[in-house]
């Protein structure tokens, strides 16, 4: 496979971006080479500047969740592009995906639209903070909930493929009211709401960005039961989860319902948008009716409504995520029987969004994930994207499926796979 122009087109970057990317992930550090850069998508294929096609698990980190470059997407975009690009002003499609989301997600009551996730996580722990009049945050271990200060504590996947789990320019004072607790261990939770001046706890439902691990048996709605006995609000950051691991997110998955929760990605169906929503009366403390303060240039804006809308409604209308089941059954079962032969491979996987770990026992929390074989994942990345398949560049990272991969796209991932193991 060639790389020729990647190369350049890396090269070339690195003369006036940092490092050469806008998002570290994407410059391939934690497995070696160099990254490929992409010139176009459709489906579930990515094709990159020197015309190689890949199976693609990235899927945008999530959003794709139709597949690339919807038809009917596109189209309601390009219709909405020719009224104006943004107005800063009121728009009703705002008020047509809230509703959306209301309707889907019966708990999200209210709805304030963001351009990132980031945006929407900060967001929800100002108004937690305010609402409450306490100042501490739980969060934890190997949990990323965005780039903002007081969240920039062990945030897993980026920080953790980088060997920084702090960054420099964060000040201890920004964090001094962050504590961070293991994940599936709620004891410590526990104690660190004992101590009080605890304003909410956040959590990434099904955690995504220390690779897919699972909540264990109880754990959210231990979170729940204690948050709600000491008067603290219980987050889910479901950016990532959100109509990914069920049609509506750990609500409809685990019959835990949040105070407020967080979304992106799938919501923007490729275009920026976040979003914070919950319970009116504690959205209603956001400015202008409330005295939290939060605002955004671009918040709302239209093109991107749009397609956050439309893939919704396609996502309803075609069952998107029961189809998704289906080929992500077919995944499980493989991956099974593979991780079933060896003693040094396990997976985890829910709905639309799967890791292959290099450790014997599908891992719990995040000390677990970093026990595994990272050289062997880079050996794995490597070797993969040879073979046509664009894994997310990181053990650390989940593997996302959309409604357009098919059961044959999942033998050509196993098949590879297995060979992998064969010849190591
Ligand atoms: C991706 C992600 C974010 C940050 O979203 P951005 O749009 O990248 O700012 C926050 N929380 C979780 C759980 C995420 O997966």
């Amino acid at each position: 496979m060639e790389h020729v122009k990647s190369r350049q087109a890396f090269e070339e970057a690195r003369k006036s971006i940092p490092g050469g990317v806008d998002s570290p992930v994407r410059a391939f550090r934690a497995v070696g080479g160099e990254p490929v850069f992409i010139e176009s998508a459709k489906d579930q294929f990515v094709v990159d500047v020197d015309g190689n096609r890949y199976l693609d698990f990235i899927c945008t980190w999530g959003p794709a969740i139709l597949g690339h470059a919807d038809n009917e997407v596109l189209t309601a975009v390009k219709n909405r592009m020719d009224k104006g690009l943004s107005f800063g002003m009121p728009t009703t499609i705002e008020t047509r995906l809230a509703e959306k989301m209301h309707e889907m997600l019966p708990y999200v009551e209210k709805v304030r639209f963001v351009s990132s996730g980031t945006e929407a996580t900060m967001t929800a722990i100002r108004l937690a903070r305010g609402y409450t009049g306490k100042e501490k945050i739980i969060k934890f271990n190997g949990c990323y909930h965005g780039h903002h200060d007081s969240l920039l504590v062990k945030a897993g996947s980026g920080g953790a493929t980088l060997g920084i789990p702090d960054s420099p320019g964060v000040t201890p004072g920004t964090t001094k009211s962050t504590i961070v607790c293991e994940y599936n261990n709620s004891d410590g939770v526990r104690d660190a709401l004992e101590a009080g001046n605890v304003a909410a706890v956040i959590v990434e439902p099904v955690a995504g960005n220390m690779g897919v691990v699972k909540p264990k048996e109880g754990f959210l709605q231990t979170l729940r039961d204690l948050t709600e006995r000491h008067e603290v609000l219980l987050i889910f950051d479901e950016v990532m989860t959100g109509f990914r691991i069920h049609e509506q997110g750990a609500y409809g998955l685990y019959g835990v319902t949040p105070d407020l929760a967080t979304f992106g990605k799938v919501i923007g169906g490729g275009m920026p948008v976040g979003a914070i929503g919950g319970s009116g009366t504690i959205m209603d403390w956001l400015a202008p009716i409330g005295p939290v303060y939060q605002a955004g240039t671009l918040s709302g804006n239209p093109a991107a409504m749009e397609c956050g809308l439309k893939t919704l409604e396609i996502y309803e209308r075609d069952h998107v995520l029961e189809e998704i089941r289906r080929v992500s059954g077919h995944l499980a079962s493989g991956l099974a029987d593979i991780c079933g032969r060896q003693n040094n491979v396990s997976f985890s996987i829910q709905g639309a969004m799967f890791t292959v770990f290099f450790t014997g026992t599908t891992p719990s929390n995040f000390p677990e994930v970093a026990d595994c074989d990272m050289e062997r994942f880079r050996r794995f990345f490597q070797f993969m994207l040879n073979d046509g398949i664009l894994l997310p560049p990181s053990q650390y990272e989940a593997n996302f499926l959309s409604f357009k991969h098919t059961k044959k796209d999942i033998d050509h991932y196993l098949n590879a796979l297995e060979t992998f193991l064969g010849l190591e």
